[in-house]
């Protein structure tokens, strides 16, 4: 089929690493949609912002942003905006890559209160995500738990522990530096229910911990020692072994009396977070294994906190009605072909975390976003031909429902901005996180006629 048309919604790395695969394919022309108006998905909204080599990818993907065969649409969100009709319409094949952004819950009593959150929310408000508030955290706490011992709570305790100075070389928004600089936090404790032979932190961000200026990080040498199937799982794997030399070497350390500490606790499971009307602890049940199994001992152990961040999985929610498979959590498909009941969906495709879950690192969405492309290339003499060819109609259309896109110059007017910002703090860019400020920067002629872009 010549003049391929393809929709791939969601601008982080599977998004794009489909688009790319696609456009080298030639003949195709590919839209990348975003309900943001900056692309690279959780590059920019998740990597911590002390990660910058990681953080770095996103100048590889710039590159496909930047091909002819490619046009960046922010600002639109599939689903609000656009109907799955609409895509049709315009495109002969989808690619949804919308990720697994969304937090799963503890279900213990108290995880409302307030003081206690998500990891999600506290990094999306770290990394000046549009959709977090810009008020969202004070950090008057003293004490703060994070449950989970994952590489997402790596960071997040990461974040809590450093210093403001630390992070001002870093792209984090100005509002995040004061929050950050007036932190009151001098303990952080990170609770895993599991051992450390089940943790699942790589060493590099584990070993980070111990390099945080100003913290001494704290471990029971009897939260280390294992049973012998333990012993055996951590002889065979080499991050595993890896872990637990780094953590001995913690344990075996006498603390310098530093302002900050962080303390990491293992075999304490979550029971209920403590509080009337605010949070002032974690209550744990000490925990261990029995046949695989987990199982509560039913000694209690009370954390102090005057803030909890859960950071214990993300899960998927298709957009558009696409289906879930309840047993992996992901849209079932084969090679990124969206299935319903078993069928192929036509013109219908996943990739990234939607289509493997919240696994992998960001590499791993490489391989992942080119099976789908190369799936979809391969179906394309049988798609339906999508009616409407012209390449502007659905600007139009997004036009008439008062949607500005955001085009790779509106996107380009932003990266400036933040490097401008970015010069005045010394460092490369500062991030600008109000979603109207990221607007009227894409379109500072809608600033001029006082016209407010929709969103
Ligand atoms: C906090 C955190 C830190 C991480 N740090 C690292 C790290 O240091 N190193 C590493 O290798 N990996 C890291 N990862 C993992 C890595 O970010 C993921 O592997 C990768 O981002 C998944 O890519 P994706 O494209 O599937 O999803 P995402 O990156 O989540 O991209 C999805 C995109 O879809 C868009 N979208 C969602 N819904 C819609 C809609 N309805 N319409 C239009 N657009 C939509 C979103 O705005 C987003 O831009 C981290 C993950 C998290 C959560």
């Amino acid at each position: 089929m010549s003049g391929l048309r393809v929709a791939v919604v969601g601008s982080g790395p599977a998004g794009v690493y489909a688009a790319a695969a696609l456009a080298r394919a030639g003949d195709v022309s590919v839209d990348v949609l975003d309900r943001l108006p900056a692309p690279y998905g959780l590059v920019r909204y998740g990597v911590a912002p002390d990660h910058v080599k990681m953080k770095a990818v996103d100048g590889a993907l710039r590159k496909v942003l930047e091909d002819p065969a490619v046009r960046f649409l922010g600002n639109v969100d599939v689903g609000t905006d656009l109907t799955l009709a609409d895509l049709h319409r315009c495109y002969d094949g989808i690619v949804f890559a919308t990720g697994a952004a969304v937090d799963r819950r503890l279900g213990v009593p108290g995880e409302d209160l307030p003081g206690s959150f998500s990891a999600t929310d506290f990094v999306a408000w770290y990394s000046g995500h549009p959709d977090a508030q810009l008020d969202r955290f004070t950090l008057h706490a003293r004490h703060v738990v994070v449950i989970g011992v994952g590489n997402v709570a790596v960071d997040v305790a990461r974040v809590l522990t450093k210093t403001a100075a630390a992070l001002a070389p870093t792209d984090v928004p100005g509002h995040v530096l004061d929050v950050l600089g007036a932190s009151a936090v001098t303990d952080v404790t990170m609770v895993g229910r599991r051992g450390p032979a089940h943790a699942r932190f790589t060493t590099k961000e584990l070993r980070e911990l111990g390099e945080i200026a100003g913290a001494d990080v704290v471990v029971d040498p009897a939260d280390l020692v294992l049973s012998p199937a333990e012993q055996e799982a951590v002889d065979g794997d080499r991050t595993l072994r890896a872990n637990l030399e780094v953590l001995r070497g913690w344990a075996a350390r006498t603390p310098t009396g530093a302002p900050r500490r962080l303390f990491l606790r293992f075999w304490l499971r979550p029971v209920e977070v403590l509080g009337t009307g605010a949070v002032t602890g974690l209550r744990t049940e000490r925990a261990g294994l029995v046949d695989g199994r987990l199982v509560g001992t039913g000694e209690t152990v009370d954390l102090p906190a005057q803030m909890v961040l859960r950071s214990v999985g993300y899960r998927v929610v298709p957009p558009v009605g696409l289906p879930l498979d309840e047993t992996t959590g992901t849209v079932p498909h084969d090679a990124g072909r969206v299935l319903r009941d078993g069928r192929p969906v036509p013109g219908v495709y996943v990739a990234g975390w939607l289509k493997r879950g919240p696994t992998g690192v960001i590499g791993t969405n490489k391989p992942d976003g080119t099976e789908t492309a190369r799936s979809l290339l391969a179906d394309a003499p049988t798609l339906p031909r999508a009616p409407e060819r012209d390449p502007d109609a659905i600007v139009a259309l997004l036009r008439e429902r008062r949607v500005r896109a955001v085009g790779w110059s509106g996107w380009q007017a932003i990266d400036a901005a933040e490097q401008a910002l970015g010069a005045a703090r010394d460092c490369a860019r500062v991030k600008i996180a109000d979603r109207g400020t990221l607007l009227s920067t894409a379109f500072p002629e809608l600033s001029a006629e006082a016209d407010t872009p929709s969103r």
